[in-house]
Order: C-alpha cells, then sequence, then structure tokens
C-alpha cells in the first residue's frame, strides 16, 4: 500500500514503520517530511546486492540533488554507493556530511571556475564535462592547481526517456551534454585527450527521470556502447567507463508500474557484456545513477488539515498548511500525488481538490483526491515525497523549510529541524538580527 511495505493501516490510522502519522504530526508540528528508514536502506541493500556486489568493476552514484540531508548521506556511504554533486553548494553538503571525495561525480551544464576549483581542490574522484567550452575552462584550471582530472565526457544518446518533457533529458535538443547527431561528440573527446591534466575515462549519459519501461534503459545501454564502438574506431580511445545515468522509475499512485531494479541491471548488464565481446574488448567499467528510485518510496509528507471551502456546483477546496514551498512538483510539472486523511483511512468518502496556502492560485497538493468525512484538524498524509521535496523546497511566502523525521521500526529521530523564524532573516543585513 501507498508504495513501500513500511505504510500500514492500524485502527483506521496510518502507520509509518510502527509510528502513527498523526502523532509525529502532533509531537513535531507540520508541514513535516517523514521518512521510513528501512525503505531507504532496503532499496540501497538492493543497489549494493543486485548490481554492486553481483557484478564486478560497477559504481552506483546516488544522484544527491533528489535528497541531499547528512542522514542519506551516512546510508548511501555505509551500503556502498557514491554520489553526483551538481554545483558547489551540493560538493560543500556532500564533503560536511562525510562522503569520501573518490567517491563524489561532478556534474552539472554551467560549472562556473568556482566550482570546479573546489571540485579539483577536493579531489573529487570524477568531473563530468558537459559541454565544450568546459574542456579548456577544466584543463586551465586543472594546470592552475597542478592536478590531473578523471573526467566523463557526457554525451546526447537520443533515447527520449521521462515522465513529462521538462525531466527528459535525452532528446537532441537538450542543455545537456555534447550532441552525437553531428560530430562534435567525436571532436571533443579528441580534444580531451590532447589535454595534459585531463584524464578521459569514459563516456556517460542520463536520457530522463521517472522511467518506467525497462526497454529504454537497454536502448540506452545499446546506444552507449555503439558510441564505445565508433568512439574506439574514430579515436582510438577505448572507453574504459560507461555510465548510463539514472531515472530508474518509482510508484506515485496506482497507476504507475515501478520498474523492476534488478531485472533491469541484469539486462543492461547483458547488453554491455555481449556488446563488449562483440567489440573484443575489456567489458568497461558500469556507472547508475539513481537518485528518486532510491529516496522517493520512502518520504510521507503530513500537514494539517485548515479551511475547507465549497463552491457549490464546482469543487471543494481543502488547504493544508504547506503547499508548493514544500513540494513544488504539481505546480512544476503537473506531478500527482496520492493523499489519505492519516487519523481517518476509511469512512464515507468525499473528493476535494487539495491546495497549498501559498498566495498562488496555481499552488496545487493533488487534484480529486478522496479523502474520508475530511474535517479541519485532520493530518493529511502525502505519499513518495521522498524525492525532489525536501530538496526543491523553498522559502516563499516565507514558510519555514519543514523538518525531517525518520522513523525505523516504532522509533523516531528527527534529522534535520524546521528552519526558525530567525533563520528567515538571517542573511539580511537591513534587519536587525533576533537573538
Ligand atoms: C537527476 C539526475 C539523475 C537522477 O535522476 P533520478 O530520476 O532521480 O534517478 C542522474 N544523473 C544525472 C546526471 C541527473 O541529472
Amino acid at each position: 500500500m501507498y508504495g513501500s511495505r513500511y505504510l500500514t493501516e492500524h485502527e483506521n490510522t496510518l502507520m509509518i514503520d510502527g509510528v502513527a502519522a498523526s502523532e509525529l504530526a502532533a509531537k513535531y508540528g507540520t508541514p513535516l517530511y517523514v521518512m521510513a528508514e528501512r525503505e531507504l536502506t532496503d532499496r540501497l541493500a538492493l543497489v549494493r546486492d543486485a548490481f554492486l556486489a553481483k557484478y564486478p568493476d560497477t559504481y552506483a552514484s546516488y544522484a544527491s540533488k533528489a535528497l541531499s540531508i547528512g542522514a542519506v548521506y551516512e546510508q548511501v556511504v555505509k551500503h556502498g554507493l557514491g554520489i553526483d554533486v551538481v554545483t558547489g553548494g551540493e560538493l560543500y553538503v556532500a564533503r560536511a556530511a562525510g562522503v569520501p571525495a573518490e567517491r563524489i561525480y561532478f556534474h552539472g551544464s554551467n560549472k562556473t571556475d568556482e566550482d570546479l576549483r573546489y571540485a579539483l581542490s577536493e579531489n573529487v574522484g570524477t568531473i563530468v564535462i558537459d559541454h565544450a567550452g568546459e574542456i579548456a575552462q577544466l584543463e586551465r584550471l586543472a594546470a592552475e592547481e597542478r592536478k590531473t582530472a578523471n573526467v566523463l565526457i557526457r554525451i546526447v544518446p537520443q533515447v527520449i526517456g521521462g515522465a513529462h518533457a521538462k525531466i527528459q533529458t535525452g532528446g537532441v535538443d537538450t542543455k545537456f551534454g555534447f550532441s552525437t547527431h553531428d560530430d562534435s561528440y567525436l571532436e571533443a573527446i579528441r580534444s580531451i585527450l590532447d589535454c595534459g591534466h585531463l584524464s578521459l575515462q569514459g563516456i556517460h549519459c542520463h536520457v530522463g527521470s521517472q522511467i518506467q519501461d525497462t526497454s529504454l534503459f537497454t536502448k540506452t545501454a545499446e546506444t552507449m556502447m555503439d558510441f564505445v564502438g565508433t568512439i574506439r574506431e574514430q579515436t582510438g580511445f577505448t572507453p574504459a567507463e560507461v555510465n548510463v545515468g539514472g531515472g530508474f522509475g518509482i510508484a506515485y499512485t496506482e497507476a504507475d508500474i515501478p520498474l523492476v531494479f534488478a531485472d533491469t541491471i541484469d539486462q543492461v548488464m547483458a547488453i554491455i557484456e555481449r556488446r563488449s565481446s562483440e567489440l573484443g574488448i575489456k567489458r568497461p567499467r558500469v556507472g547508475i545513477e539513481p537518485g528518486r528510485w532510491i529516496v522517493a518510496n520512502a518520504g510521507t509528507t503530513l500537514y494539517t488539515v485548515g479551511a475547507i471551502k465549497t463552491v457549490e456546483g464546482v469543487r471543494t477546496y481543502l488547504s493544508v498548511d504547506g503547499g508548493m514551498a514544500d513540494n513544488i512538483r504539481p505546480a512544476l510539472y503537473g506531478a500527482v500525488y496520492e493523499t489519505v486523511i492519516a487519523n481517518r483511512l476509511a469512512g464515507s468518502m468525499t473528493e476535494v481538490t487539495v491546495v497549498g496556502a501559498a498566495c498562488e492560485s496555481g499552488d496545487l497538493v493533488a487534484e480529486k483526491a478522496h479523502l474520508a468525512k475530511p474535517q479541519t484538524g485532520d493530518t493529511l498524509a502525502v505519499f513518495a515525497t521522498g524525492a525532489y521535496n525536501y530538496s526543491m523546497a523553498s522559502n516563499y511566502n516565507q514558510f519555514r523549510r519543514p523538518a525531517v523525521v525518520f522513523v525505523k521500526d516504532g522509533v523516531e529521530r528527527e534529522v534535520v529541524r524546521r528552519q526558525s523564524y530567525a533563520d528567515l532573516v538571517r542573511n539580511d543585513l537591513m534587519i536587525h538580527q533576533p537573538n
């Protein structure tokens, strides 16, 4: 139920791995992000067992933008994964959380000199070159720092994936990566090979997010191995590393069919192994970058129900005490979430439109939600909010970013505290700082 076996029902109320959701709401306040820790660690263990341990010479990087908090990093590192970062800020947080630098991949379509200098000074494991200008930029900075950077080159495999146009990155028309519909990626590879401070390891791609169809991954693997062959033929360089990216899809609602991770991995690895032997090369080191798949289903957001307003003959609006500031995805790309009244799971159902409290008509939480006799003061739960919720949260309308609580086998612990009002003026130099 609800995308995680740790979400259960007890006496008509929602339990999150043994703790009543409404008790957590009362204790920590709302909005509140609750993570079922065992959903997170089960998935990390599956990445470890079905990929890292099963296939030698592989690596998995957790795409940290999905949820970049210390408690997640701790488990990610413990299970043998590395991480992806895209900005100096993500690198800072990861290093502060104790992620070993050699396990970090630095991505990004517009890295600044400051970003790259920081990455070099931290000795991050790999930098993923995304566009032509970055080759000379990184070579110059690495020379200044007297370092050799391990790099991958991100190419556009022209495989389209992703549930929504805004999360598709694999087609011709994208800001990410080197085009492959002409020879620009081959030219880029030649110029990287000519750089004295760049050590080219191989190729990278990421075709999109929330991919529910295994055949997209197998197509990507085939295409990447085509590129390995072409690159070898045209440049003499044999990529020693092939990263097929992230985008492993999850179930947000009952309509979604989640990707079967282990099966997808087996199919991808079979292709890469077969194509390597056809090319007469050693199978390259294979990397994956799951983000959402690791954290989304572990997360549940709890809100308190406030205003309930019926527009006669039109609809009933049910307002909660958060919304787009803590979950921008419905407004940003029409994401659909499942909701329940946590303290009254069953009862006669009413159809409502769940909206947030921000001053925007587009501040939607869930359309056509079927809730059991919703009343002001109830706890509303929204499922599968572990990815791209907290990490996309803003202070719009000066909402405070919510706390994050981990729950495991009946015991909860707060891992991120809610911002205070004082936090909201912390950087405002024209406001007297409260104590
Ligand atoms: C966002 C991103 C991912 C992870 O995507 P998910 O859909 O969360 O798995 C992986 N790789 C790159 C380069 C990304 O930008």
